[in-house]
């Protein structure tokens, strides 16, 4: 496969939307040791996403290596995979970038006398030049998709492209304090903080500092391999979803189930049933602990220990939320300081908030933080689900093709849907949303349904009963190999539980995690449930209309889970240069 194609495949897994640029791209700089990063958007990261750095920068030589696929510079004297620490390792990112977009890269190392920039387009070498540079790296990335109209066509409106990228760079924010960042979006600065020491300052600049008297600390608890520490609200203050949860993993955001429930487990008695408490939890973890390579996009892991680590978030967490918590933790560090609740607005504080109390009455303190900028959480939570593309495609219903395909009339030509492919994404991200928001739609069926399974299919599925039950699926042992299946989720109700569960077992039991002996991430299982649920859809003209809706509702519509895309288009031109015209 020549080297732009496949970089081109690998950007399908890698570069989602423009936000995925903007994190490969502050995680690179954050990986090269810069004190502070400047992110710029523009339309939506569709125009230009520049990311500036004080890094270490790159000489001539590493610099065109680093857009060769595989380059990375992060497994030198390294054991292998498993042992990275940093936060990029897969040497894929900078030539997916450039193979997509218009992109020009400028580097130079500290005490350097000139540096090299070098343009590349849709995955063209097109230039190196000696050029004039302050040390470290700016990566620029224009015209995104430019080369790819079907892709760049259904990107979401520039207004939710941009939410994304916001939300991107709010989260590397809080990964890493200590790191300056400054966020510029259609030209106007949108956020700078300062790099600081204290994670409860970054907080209180990127939440409202009217947080900051609330927030009740979960000190550094260790055990051997991993450590954790962070901050909470009070139960008061728990949301609907889990929108409001941050994970932290060796210094990059990531999603875990496994924290999650301990969360949940840690609240139980102290929360309402349907909400879920606000945190900003930072794991570390050894290396070794942890594998990384799971997700193209690293926002899951999996870890080789997650007992060891649910016991450990479940004591930290109830530790912190013990009145007088902070003062029993032994690790005496600076994080264990008592938050000052000097920046209660009125009002708030009139819940009877005995954990500020506790902490008031321990507080000698620091120093409450500097100045911050007002924003509001709540805009972060609900960005996602405000949004509606304002340039969502406007199809005309033509007809339905074998039942598999819907025929639509667009703008430019004539677009196909697969319905099956269309099915797997609508429940995809209907599977997801139910477990980030902490309640998937379940079914009960009226008589659990007992499947006998060979023993090696009936120990895959148990393995992964928590992912079932995270998607709304009871699953348990029946003794033996008999697997009592006790709901479906309610995206599938109309689907045969037992073909359901049959055909899923079979996509289990094929996937390279099933071979290793390791479990799934939930995405990975929620993508497997989606194909399976989707499979045998029939489209229908009177429900053509019905499932467009649902499908443009969708985050990305444009393709599978698994990356086969969903429409097809002739456009006029090809139409007419089919018939010599
Ligand atoms: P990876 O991060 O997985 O190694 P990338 O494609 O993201 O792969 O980057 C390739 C290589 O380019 C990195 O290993 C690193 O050596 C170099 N590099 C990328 N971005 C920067 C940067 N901002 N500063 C210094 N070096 C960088
Ligand atoms: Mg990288």
């Amino acid at each position: 496969m020549p080297d732009a194609l496949a970089s081109q495949v690998a950007a399908g897994e890698v570069v989602e939307r423009p936000a995925s640029v903007v994190k490969e791209l502050v995680e690179n700089s954050l990986d090269a040791g810069a004190k502070e990063i400047r992110v710029e958007s523009q339309r939506g990261g569709v125009a230009l996403m520049k990311v500036s750095d004080d890094g270490c920068g790159m000489n001539r030589e590493d610099a065109v290596l680093s857009l060769e696929r595989h380059a990375t510079s992060k497994l030198r004297d390294k054991e292998g995979l498993s042992a990275i620490a940093t936060l990029g390792f897969r040497g894929e990112a900078l030539p997916s970038v450039a193979s997509v977009s218009r992109f020009r890269l400028t580097t130079c190392e500290h005490g350097a006398v000139a540096g090299t920039e070098i343009t590349v387009e849709g995955g063209k070498l097109r230039d190196v030049v000696e050029a004039g540079c302050s040390p470290g790296t700016t990566v620029e990335v224009r015209d995104l998709f430019w080369n790819i109209p079907a892709r760049r066509k259904f990107l979401r409106s520039e207004t939710t492209e941009s939410a994304h990228i916001d939300h991107q760079v709010r989260l590397h924010a809080l990964a890493s304090p200590e790191t300056r960042m400054i966020y510029r979006r259609e030209g106007r600065v949108a956020f700078d903080v300062a790099g600081t020491d204290d994670r409860r300052v970054r907080i209180g600049d990127l939440f409202g500092r009217q947080n900051l008297g609330k927030l009740v600390e979960v000190a550094r608890l260790e055990h051997p391999g991993m450590a954790v520490s962070g901050y909470l609200l009070p139960p008061e203050d728990a949301r609907k979803s889990r929108r409001g949860q941050y994970l932290f993993l060796n210094g990059r955001p990531v999603e875990d189930q496994v924290v999650w429930r301990a969360l949940a487990e840690a609240h139980r008695g102290s929360l309402p049933a349907g909400r879920h408490p606000v945190a900003w939890l930072w794991l570390e973890m050894d290396p070794l602990l942890i594998d990384v390579n799971v997700h193209p996009a690293k926002r899951e892991v999996r870890f080789h220990r997650p007992a060891e680590l649910r016991t450990l978030i479940l004591e930290a967490v109830n530790r912190g939320l013990q009145p007088g918590a902070s003062e029993v933790d032994g690790m005496g560090d600076s994080e264990s300081q008592a938050v000052r609740p000097a920046e209660m607005p009125a009002g708030v504080g009139l819940v009877a908030d005995t954990l500020a109390e506790t902490d008031e009455a321990k507080s000698p303190g620091p120093s409450p933080p500097p100045e911050a900028r007002t924003w509001r959480a709540e805009v972060q939570e609900e960005f996602v689900r405000e949004e509606r593309p304002t340039s969502s495609p406007t199809f005309r219903v033509i007809g339905v093709l074998e039942g598999r395909y819907i025929l639509l009339e667009e703008g430019d030509g004539l677009v196909l849907l697969e319905g099956e492919a269309a099915r797997e994404r609508i429940l995809y991200e209907g599977i997801l949303r139910g477990a980030r928001e902490g309640a998937a739609e379940a079914q009960g069926l009226l008589v659990p349904l007992l499947l006998e399974l060979e023993a090696r299919d009936a120990d895959v599925v148990l393995r992964n009963a928590d992912n079932f039950r995270e998607a709304g699926m009871e699953v348990e042992s029946f003794g033996g190999v008999t697997v009592q299946v006790g709901s479906v989720p309610a995206l599938l109700k109309g689907a045969d539980p037992r073909q359901l569960l049959l055909d899923l077992v079979d996509e289990l039991v094929q996937s390279a995690e099933s071979r290793s002996g390791r479990v799934q991430t939930f995405e990975k299982f929620a993508s497997e449930l989606a194909k399976v649920g989707a499979r045998g859809e029939r489209c229908r003209p009177e429900s053509a209309k019905a499932l467009l809706d649902q499908l443009f509702a969708c985050d990305l519509p444009y393709s599978t889970p698994a990356g086969r895309p969903v429409l097809v288009q002739f456009s006029s031109s090809d139409l007419r240069r089919k018939f010599g015209r």
